[in-house]
């Protein structure tokens, strides 16, 4: 399978790529970024022929399905790293949380976020590539808290590959920032930036389309990848647990094959939301995908009106930080899928001038039938959290604010599968004060005191950073971020 370019081609961009070059390259002409040309069909035969399946063969059936440029023997060293999660025979566990309502918990991996779904096999794939090419690679990841822990994880002491992570200082949780600063491994480099997530990933953006930095690169022997979830590598591996998790409904009786659910993803950069259309496209039977944000609503905005209008807005800080974003960067690719290279590369100028677009109805009636949106706010997702608790269901504040979306955007009693991606480990002091009215705790208080009422073990991992040494200390303005990566290399 090729990828396409979603604002159309410049006459120096190829016009079509592979899988591998689409990952090594993410970037396209006129910033843009690559999609799939196509999309398999893994409709009903393919989940009946899977319906038993472990979550690695069914992973292993997608990606065969998508015809990528990946040799077998790395697609299943890739793979065997699920193996590593809490089980290694289900990696991700499905439960049934109200009578309608199932949680995927995508977050049992190494860093306790959703992001190791996707973060952990497209480690293995872009160092394979890399070393099989002969080439070096400086992978670039911005991060609102958990793509960072997960990149560097990933690619620590991976040959071939260095990594360059920032994230926003005072934007992440405890926990979040010592999984990044206490890594240690040669290849890579950790700078906190004093500014918001937007200003981190704005500052990734430009880097990548920097002519003048690549050069200075190339002298040094380096090509420029990304581990955001701009690139394809990511967005692929996201597509499998969408179709697991229905799967999983299906095994569990709760759903007939072929009965149509609700996905409800609690959304910032729409990796996670887009992987779901790709699965919706590709014949999962689902009705709709409803998009959860927190206050910074512009998803909810878009999906309702048809505007992305960032005018007037900020990036509010909330108690689900890794939603705090404002430009949502894998909306372009459903932009590009409905309407066309023309159309999003028109929106997306729009958007970089103009600080705003506006669908047409005809469009916005496209998105609505697929999409529907809601935002839940910090106080209301404490509420969730701890009624769901009383419920007998501990949750992080990520995945509560789906239970709002939840409860406005159904129109037909359907089965929702809610996205739970965060561990309650990440953000302790958010759901210490739900439960226990505690303010202002520390993460290892909060952790403590979440253990005693709920009657569970902070897992080892993330008990043991707090006594590890701080090797990572770049704390710098955000104009200053180029010359720091290149004194790292
Ligand atoms: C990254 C992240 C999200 C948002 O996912 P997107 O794919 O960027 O929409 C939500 N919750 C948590 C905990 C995350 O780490």
């Amino acid at each position: 399978m090729n990828f396409i370019e979603t604002r159309g081609n410049d006459g120096q961009h190829p016009e079509k790529v592979s899988f591998s070059q689409a990952i090594l390259s993410p970037i396209s002409s006129f910033g843009g970024i690559y999609s799939p040309e196509s999309l398999p069909n893994l409709g009903e035969g393919f989940l009946n022929k899977h319906l038993d399946s472990s979550y690695k063969t069914l992973a292993k059936g997608v990606l065969e399905a998508f015809e990528i440029d990946i040799e077998p023997a790395t697609i299943d060293k890739a793979l065997a790293l699920y193996d590593q999660f809490d089980d290694p025979a289900n990696p991700v566990p499905v439960v049934k949380v109200l009578d309608d309502l199932f949680v995927s918990e995508l977050y049992h991996g190494p860093t306790r976020a959703f992001k190791d779904m996707a973060l952990q096999p497209f480690g293995v794939v872009l160092s394979s590539i890399a070393q099989q090419r002969n080439e070096n690679y400086l992978i670039l990841a911005a991060t609102s808290g958990d793509t960072g822990p997960a990149t560097l994880e990933t690619f620590k002491n991976k040959d071939n590959v260095r990594v360059a992570c920032m994230y926003p200082v005072g934007g992440t949780s405890d926990v979040q920032r010592l999984q990044m600063v206490t890594e240690d491994a040669s290849n890579l480099k950790v700078i906190g930036v004093k500014g918001d997530f937007d200003d981190t990933q704005n500052a990734l953006k430009s880097l990548l389309a920097s002519q003048s930095f690549n050069d200075k690169l190339k002298e040094k022997n380096i090509s420029l990848s990304a581990a955001n979830s701009v690139n394809f590598g990511r967005i692929i591996f996201q597509t499998i647990y969408h179709i697991h998790s229905y799967l999983e409904l299906v095994r569990q009786k709760a759903i007939n094959m072929g009965e149509k659910v609700y996905l409800n993803v609690p959304s910032g950069n729409f990796g996670n939301a887009l992987g779901g259309y790709y699965a919706m496209k590709m014949g999962l039977p689902v009705e709709k995908i409803l998009i959860a944000s927190n206050n910074n609503n512009i998803l909810t905005q878009l999906i309702k009106t048809g505007a992305y209008d960032l005018r007037t807005l900020a990036v509010v800080p909330t108690t689900s930080p890794a939603m705090d974003i404002l430009k949502s960067s894998n909306i372009e690719r459903i932009l590009f899928d409905l309407f066309g290279k023309a159309r999003t590369k028109e929106l997306m100028k729009q958007l970089d001038t103009e600080k705003n677009y506006q669908l047409t109805d005809n469009e916005l009636e496209q998105i609505q039938n697929i999409f529907a949106a809601d935002f839940c706010n910090d106080d209301e997702g404490k509420t969730y959290i701890k009624n769901t608790f009383a419920n007998g269901y501990l949750m992080d504040p990520h995945t509560a604010t789906c239970f709002k979306a939840y409860e406005t955007c159904r129109d037909k009693p359907l089965k929702t599968i809610v996205y739970s991606t965060a561990e309650w480990t990440k953000f302790s002091p958010v759901i210490a004060n739900a439960l226990t009215g505690e303010v202002d705790a520390h993460d290892i208080d909060a952790l403590k005191s979440i253990a005693k009422e709920a009657d569970i073990k902070i897992p080892a991992m993330i008990n043991e950073l707090f006594d590890k040494e701080i090797t990572q200390k770049s704390i710098i303005e955000k104009d200053a971020i180029e010359e720091e990566i290149l004194s790292f290399l």
